[in-house]
């Protein structure tokens, strides 16, 4: 996820462009860049970190000293801050790295050969190896390390230019060639998602825009253009919108707006007035980030599963781990180690190694593993999960099994963050920023990674194609039916209505959802301040149901997997103690209605993938209950995002 912008009108360029990163910047951070025309030429400034670092390096000091990208833009004199260049058309990106580490060489916008092509691009690019590599065969010259960076030199390779003295380009035309059918050509062969936008040396008033998968909107403004990841970056100019859906592509020039489809069909689109404020923009129309992440979850998930599976060889694939795939054969336990939200993921992982790949796996607290002596040989692969990939303790476990000689591998989602830069493996999570400290959709995606896990570990030993191709079909169904549970926001909002008051709450579950359980009650107690606690469902009798009253509700996890029928001896042990009972049930189950005072319900899955399905809806239940407590959801008391200290 990131955030993109480009500009075309009658005014400058670059104070719009810098206003509509700044909006973005939400969805991504780690560097920026802006490529703007001025005169003949397309110019470009990128740097490193927030987008205060671009403004920095375009408007510092040294603006009048020959290095400053802004001197080479040649159009300032006496209050060079108050000035700024001409050019009327312009892109620029705030990136949330994908492929290559954040650095100036790969932020965007990214260039073709020539420079003449500029491209700013949010999504990923699947196939951009395989593209590359042609591209390169035919004398393309890469400076980056990202998938954006194909795109840029596949259009270029379509384009018919006469200055090229090497085989860089194919086709004789001249300059002023076919820019809408260059691109047309080159989407046809990507694969995967984004929103593009565009500009080409050769048109001083052109700008195009395509979009597969990730947002892209038009501002229509009185003498301006505006075409960003989301109308925050649009409406403080313009009120008017057209949405573009996938498969469409965008020509936008000073007089005239055209939107056709990959085939040059064109396309009529309504025009939407936006009635949303700013701070409504940045959340979509959310009232909170959280609610935003809870129901981004089905893309969010999808952006985590997309390119990483062979359904029919049943197989999964996850690049980062090919260099070390032969060490993964010989793995023969693993040590999970996280905290906080990550350790629950982790748990679920647990069951899920055991039971399909067969490897002994524990999962153990970063913040204990680190301290103990803990038992690792050449054989043991310890697995460390963090969002942030910041997380202190997590960072210290990995050097202290390192300096043991363990293989280190990771599910992390900041692209370049410590973890992801100190481990041997992993795998990126691609859920864009998670702006809640509650963290929602970065749970969801590390339970369907741990799970893509489990089939390429598995599968290199004995799982059979068979129940690898299940496991992936399954997967691939999951945001489709977290749809579902999303669509029950209301209903949901009722039960937190119902239960506000109470001081208390179990959440019990077993087996894969024991690791719910845990999740659910750290959600609740995060952000509305209730006590809440976690337990295996068969434990309650050994202690806690002493506590059991009217007044101390309990929430069960218990879909309709090889542990229900015990799941539900339990509930009736709470309910004949006058407990009252709100049950996640899978869809259908009419026997559990004869017990729990309210029920959720989810859809069917396979066993170890009930965990995210039965996540979403406890997500949004303590949601509600926070919200309706008046509290500040997005940042709760005590708490901070990411955990960088012990
Ligand atoms: N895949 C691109 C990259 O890594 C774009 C990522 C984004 O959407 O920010 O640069």
């Amino acid at each position: 996820m990131c955030g993109i912008v480009g500009y075309l009108g009658e005014n400058s360029a670059l104070p719009a462009l810098i206003d509509g990163l700044r909006r973005l910047e939400y969805r991504g951070y780690d560097s920026s860049g802006i490529a703007l025309r001025l005169g003949s030429d397309i110019q470009s400034v990128k740097a490193v970190g927030k987008i205060k670092a671009l403004e920095e390096k375009i408007f510092g000091k040294d603006v009048k000293s020959p290095q400053s990208p802004f001197a080479k833009w040649g159009n300032y004199n006496k209050s060079p801050q108050l000035q700024y260049p001409r050019g009327c058309l312009g892109i620029a990106h705030t990136r949330w790295a994908t492929h290559g580490e954040p650095s100036e060489a790969n932020a965007h916008p990214h260039s073709d050969c020539l420079g003449k092509i500029w491209i700013a691009h949010n999504g990923i690019i699947e196939n951009y190896k395989e593209l590359k590599e042609k591209l390169e065969e035919k004398g393309h010259k890469f400076k980056s390390e990202t998938d954006t960076e194909v795109i840029a030199h596949l259009i270029e390779d379509f384009y018919p230019h006469t200055n090229t003295n090497d085989n860089v380009s194919v086709g004789a035309g001249k300059s002023g060639g076919d820019l809408a059918g260059s691109l047309r050509k080159a989407l046809k062969l990507l694969e995967g998602a984004y929103g593009i936008v565009l500009i080409h040396e050769d048109y001083p008033d052109k700008i195009m825009a395509a979009k597969m998968g990730s947002p892209l909107a038009i501002g229509l403004g009185d003498t301006e253009t505006i075409i960003a990841s989301d109308v925050s970056a649009i409406i403080t100019r313009a009120k008017q919108v057209i949405y573009l859906d996938d498969g469409e592509v965008a020509e936008i020039s000073k007089n005239d707006l055209r939107i056709f489809n990959i085939d040059n069909v064109k396309i009529e689109k309504k025009i939407e007035e936006i009635d949303w404020d700013m701070g409504e923009a940045e959340k979509k129309g959310f009232p909170h980030f959280m609610l935003k992440e809870i129901f981004e979850q089905p893309e969010s998930i999808m952006n985590s599963i997309r390119g990483r599976v062979m359904e029919r060889e049943g197989k999964a694939k996850l690049g980062g781990f090919d260099s070390v795939s032969k060490k993964l054969r010989d793995i023969n336990r693993i040590i999970i180690t996280a905290c906080g939200t990550a350790m629950h993921a982790g748990l679920v992982g647990e069951y899920m190694l055991e039971e399909y790949a067969g490897i002994p796996t524990e999962v153990e607290y970063a913040s204990e593993f680190r301290y103990r002596r803990p038992i690792i040989d050449k054989n043991t692969a310890l697995l460390a999960i963090s969002q942030s990939g910041e997380t202190a303790d997590t960072l210290a476990a990995i050097r202290e099994a390192k300096e043991k000689n363990a293989l280190t591998l990771g599910i992390v989602n900041v692209v370049g963050s410590s973890i992801a830069r100190e481990i041997d493996a992993g795998a990126y999570n691609h859920i864009g920023p998670e702006i809640s400290v509650a963290s929602t959709k970065a749970f969801t995606s590390q339970v369907a990674i741990m799970a893509l896990i489990t089939v390429y570990l598995g599968r290199q030993r004995r799982m059979s194609l068979i129940t690898g191709e299940r496991i992936i079909k399954e997967l691939l169904l999951i945001p489709e039916k977290i749809k579902d549970i999303l669509g029950q926001n209301n209903e949901i909002k009722k039960i937190a209505e119902k239960y506000v008051n109470a001081e208390n709450f179990f959440y019990l579950g077993r087996k894969y959802n024991y690791p719910t359980a845990l999740e659910g009650a750290l959600k609740l107690k995060e952000i509305s301040y209730i006590h809440a606690e976690g337990i295996p469902s068969g434990e309650m009798k050994h202690g806690s149901i002493a506590m059991i009253d009217e007044n101390f509700p309990s929430v069960f996890i218990c879909p309709r997997d090889s542990v229900y029928e015990k799941n539900i001896s339990n509930m009736e042990e709470i309910k004949s103690r006058g407990g009252r009972v709100i049950a996640v049930a899978t869809e259908g189950d009419e026997r559990i209605k004869e017990m729990a005072d309210d029920i959720i319900y989810i859809p069917k899955t396979l066993e170890m993938l009930t965990p995210i399905l039965a996540t979403a809806p406890l997500q949004l239940f303590a949601y509600h209950v926070s919200a309706l407590k008046g509290l500040d959801v997005d940042k709760p008391r005590n708490l901070a995002k990411s955990v960088t200290v012990e």
